[in-house]
């Protein structure tokens, strides 16, 4: 059998093969060459090596293990296209952490992560729908900007009814082409629902 070590590192590259194939799809041939590179940092790769599982990521595993995932305060603290990225602080206000806007271009980066990693754990079953699934599940819990919020679900609601190329289109036209225009739709769509 494989060594946990060569599992880690095929999955690590299957998943940027995904993630670079959505990005370049849109555009982002920066980011979709760039993706979860700090994956082969020693701070990410040893754990993900020792914890391997198959099943789910590796960071569960060691944060039962020791309480926290080192790993995952590693990638989140220099990875753009994670909304835990983009938590802040008010000092004024008196928040502690404060959830920021994420900037389009790293919201549809997260967006090809979430279709990837569905892919990947979901295997024969995964279906357009189940990216959307997944975020609903945690919806109630996460601490992202609202605005963010919305426009994720709008972009995962909007791939689980009209599939990957209407969505991406939509994502190269009006998203990273023209944010003004993803924000007045927004603004339109979250109107007509009152
Ligand atoms: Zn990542």
């Amino acid at each position: 059998m494989e060594s946990k070590t060569l599992r880690h590192l095929k999955t690590i590259t299957t998943h940027r093969k995904l993630v670079r194939e959505g990005c370049f799809a849109v555009g982002l041939y920066r980011q979709g060459l760039l993706h979860d590179l700090s994956k082969f940092s020693p701070q990410e790769f040893l754990v993900g090596a020792k914890y391997y599982q198959g099943y789910r990521s590796p960071n569960n595993a060691e944060r039962e293990d020791r309480g926290y995932s080192s790993a995952w305060l590693h990638h989140k603290g220099i990875n753009k296209h994670h909304y835990e990225y983009w938590i802040d602080y008010s000092a004024s206000e008196g928040i502690g952490a404060r959830p920021v806007k994420m900037p389009p271009r790293y919201l549809v980066e997260m967006v090809m992560d979430r279709i990837a990693a569905s892919k990947t754990y979901n295997g024969d079953k995964y279906n357009n729908g189940s990216p959307l699934a997944y975020f609903l599940k945690g919806k109630p819990i996460i601490t992202m900007h609202e605005e963010s919020k919305r426009e994720l679900e709008f972009l995962l609601h909007k791939l689980a009814m009209e599939g990957e190329e209407a969505t991406f289109a939509y994502i190269r036209r009006y998203v990273l082409g023209n944010d003004g225009a993803f924000k007045g739709l927004i603004g339109r769509l979250v109107h007509a629902k009152r």
